[in-house]
């Protein structure tokens, strides 16, 4: 279950985390494996395993996600940034507990691998 996960003992406040946002909805706390000078992670309060175990019902707390993903970002100091969201173990998830990477503050290439 989602609210098992790592994220999920964030979330209880049984583990700290690098927090640089949080409201009612959602935290967003540092990467503790950063990829690039900045990678913050936005994740839901809900208990969501992945975007794939999103339905309509959660459109709103997703469009939240992404608003507060462009906050964080200028919050930052970022004018450029990428948003990943990796869905599953073949595409990269490693936590299954939907999360929001925001990365910036050197080029990005793509197509990433
Ligand atoms: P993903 O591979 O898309 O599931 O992303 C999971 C991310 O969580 C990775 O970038 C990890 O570095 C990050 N991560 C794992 N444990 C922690 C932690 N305790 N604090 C902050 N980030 C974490």
């Amino acid at each position: 279950m989602a609210g098992d996960t790592i994220f999920g003992q964030m979330l209880r406040g049984e583990i700290p985390c690098d927090e640089v946002y949080s409201d009612e909805r959602c935290l967003a706390f540092r990467d503790i494996h950063p990829q690039a000078p900045v990678h913050v992670l936005v994740i839901p309060r809900k208990p969501l395993e992945s975007l794939r175990a999103a339905d309509s019902a959660d459109s709103d707390l997703l469009g939240h996600l992404l608003l507060v993903a462009a906050r964080v970002a200028k919050q930052e100091g970022l004018d450029d940034f990428r948003t990943v969201i990796n869905s599953g173990s073949q595409a990269g998830q490693t936590v299954f507990h939907l999360h929001v990477h925001v990365i910036g503050g050197r080029p990005l290439a793509w197509p990433p691998g």
